[in-house]
């Protein structure tokens, strides 16, 4: 089973944000961002190139919601999601980033430092 299976199903520790029959948002351990969050589908693809158009509708709108919960949704906010190898993706589980709370500069990468960016 995967690392996010594996958060999804309570066996590995994370801190919840929201959660629906169908999708869980919980905080990044190594946050980039003031607001950082990971919003992933229980139902386990790959990555974003593997999510049907349904399943991919009902997961915006459930982004927008976390995004709305955790204040952001005026301010502004990034969604980002790392697909394969060119990608960057590390965990094998589609995810989608919600980073915010900052002005974020564009170029912000996993591999910068943070602080550069905001
Ligand atoms: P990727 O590089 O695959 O797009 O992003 C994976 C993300 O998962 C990274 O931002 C990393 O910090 C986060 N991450 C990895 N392992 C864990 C974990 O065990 N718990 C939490 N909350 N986040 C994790
Ligand atoms: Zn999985």
């Amino acid at each position: 089973m995967c690392l996010f299976c594996k958060i999804i199903n309570r066996e590995i520790p994370s801190n919840a944000v929201a959660e629906n029959e169908e999708f869980y948002a919980f905080h990044d351990i190594n946050p980039k961002a003031p607001v950082h969050v990971l919003i992933i589908p229980k139902t386990h693809y790959d990555s974003f190139d593997d999510i049907p158009s349904d399943a991919m509708g009902k997961m915006a709108t459930f982004m927008q919601e976390v995004a709305r919960e955790l204040g952001i949704n005026q301010s502004g906010y990034r969604i980002i999601s790392n697909i394969g190898e060119d990608g960057g993706q590390e965990v094998k589980h589609l995810h989608f980033h919600l980073l915010g709370g900052a002005k974020l500069h564009w170029g912000h990468l996993a591999d910068s430092d943070p602080k550069d960016f905001f």
